[in-house]
């Protein structure tokens, strides 16, 4: 049986119980790098999400997966499996948690992993979920490990133990909980502990987006904000999107912006050249911190390789940061790359900065080694 509908409730969970991403405030401000979003974008964030999972551009297979997953719960009448979503942030994966539980007919929780602190605030949660309802922990690899401990049992037994009281006189009471759907969220799959892996039973990985499915992405949200935005506009803010549906809706608001003040309010491709050039977003959509990270590799380090911590020092960022936001980026497009030793830059690197990489020192000394 499908449970009934409840739809508008996570609209006001979004707004509401969305905890704050643990990252600065001058990352939250960055136009393109910080690829999270802030109290304000999350409003609009919400008005641009699509809804439903035939909604969706790009993703295909993971669409496609999730689409099976679902349509077998729901022919079963149970809830589905607990579902990962991984990849670099702003790529959807709140946005496949809200979908999730919107096919599904179910009622969304959402928090995040710095939101829970004690195993008291996570017990409070699954207790007084409803039967199918879907949790979605966003950031679950920043879960205390007490809470990820509650987690496991909750996940595979629909169990939790409530500590009651302290010390040698300590009991844990059992509680059953209503089955759910656990969907969680990580920008860093790699830091998850093996036993709370395990337990998801679908895992799915999102990837960068092709400029072509950005393109859809932008003449969507264009067409819900009310913006006049002409083919080969589109087209130049999808290419500059860093692969990123959240940085493609941010780039649409600023060059609108800039339409709207500098020009008669159209978005043609002279005018978004025009409107990202002054936001500093490049013509392969890297921005400030992406430049700096490969500007230090390629100038201050020769290229590489070089361990992530004093590349961050060198851009005078967090480790995180950059491992999590502009890496994944420049290793996709190819202009950096993770070797066991650190990160090197690749020849499009040197390219990128209109330098020449060296010669490889060994290949450098005429006659080489065997001379
Ligand atoms: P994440 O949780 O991975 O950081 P979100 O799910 O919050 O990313 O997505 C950020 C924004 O990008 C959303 O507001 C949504 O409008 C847009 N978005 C994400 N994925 C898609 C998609 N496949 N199609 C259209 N818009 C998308």
């Amino acid at each position: 049986m499908t449970p009934p509908r409840r739809d508008g409730a996570h609209e006001a969970a979004e707004t509401a119980g969305r905890e704050a991403p643990a990252l600065s405030a001058a990352e939250e401000e960055r136009l393109v790098s910080a690829a999270l979003a802030s109290a304000d974008e999350r409003v609009i964030e919400g008005a641009l999400r699509p809804k439903r999972l035939a909604e969706v551009i790009g993703q295909g297979r993971v669409r496609e997966q999730l689409s099976l997953l679902l349509e077998g719960a729901l022919r079963r009448g149970r809830a589905p499996d607990h579902v990962l979503l991984s990849g670099p942030p702003g790529l959807g994966k709140t946005t496949f948690a809200m979908i999730i539980a919107t096919e599904l007919g179910a009622q969304l929780r959402i928090t995040s992993g710095p939101a829970i602190e004690r195993a008291g605030d996570l017990a409070a949660i699954l207790s007084t979920l409803g039967e199918g309802d879907v949790v979605f922990i966003d950031e679950i690899h920043r879960l205390a490990r007490p809470a990820e401990e509650m987690l496991y049992l909750a996940m595979e037994d629909f169990r939790v133990d409530v500590v009651v009281g302290k010390g040698p006189g300590a009991t844990a009471i059992p509680l059953d909980i209503a089955p759910f759907t656990l969907v969680g969220a990580t920008t860093r799959a790699g830091l998850l502990p093996a036993p709370l892996r395990d337990r998801f039973g679908f895992t799915a990985h999102l990837d960068f987006y092709e400029a072509a499915e950005l393109d859809v992405i932008v003449r969507r949200s264009a067409d819900l904000l009310g913006v006049a935005l002409r083919g080969d506009g589109a087209e130049e803010i999808a290419r500059r999107s860093r692969g990123t549906p959240r940085i493609a809706n941010r780039l649409l608001r600023r060059v609108r912006d800039y339409a709207e003040v500098r020009a008669d309010g159209t978005v043609t491709r002279a005018l978004a050249r025009a409107a990202l050039e002054l936001y500093e977003v490049d013509e392969e959509g890297l921005d400030r911190l992406d430049r700096a990270v490969l500007g230090a590799l390629v100038t201050r380090f020769g290229g590489g390789p070089v361990g992530l911590s004093t590349l961050a020092v060198a851009v005078g960022e967090e480790a995180e940061t950059v491992e999590v936001v502009a890496e994944p980026f420049l290793v996709r497009g190819g202009l950096m790359a993770r070797t066991p030793r650190g990160r090197v830059a690749t020849p499009a690197a040197w390219a990128h900065f209109g330098l020449t990489p060296p010669e490889p020192p060994g290949l450098a000394v005429p006659g080489g080694l065997f001379e």
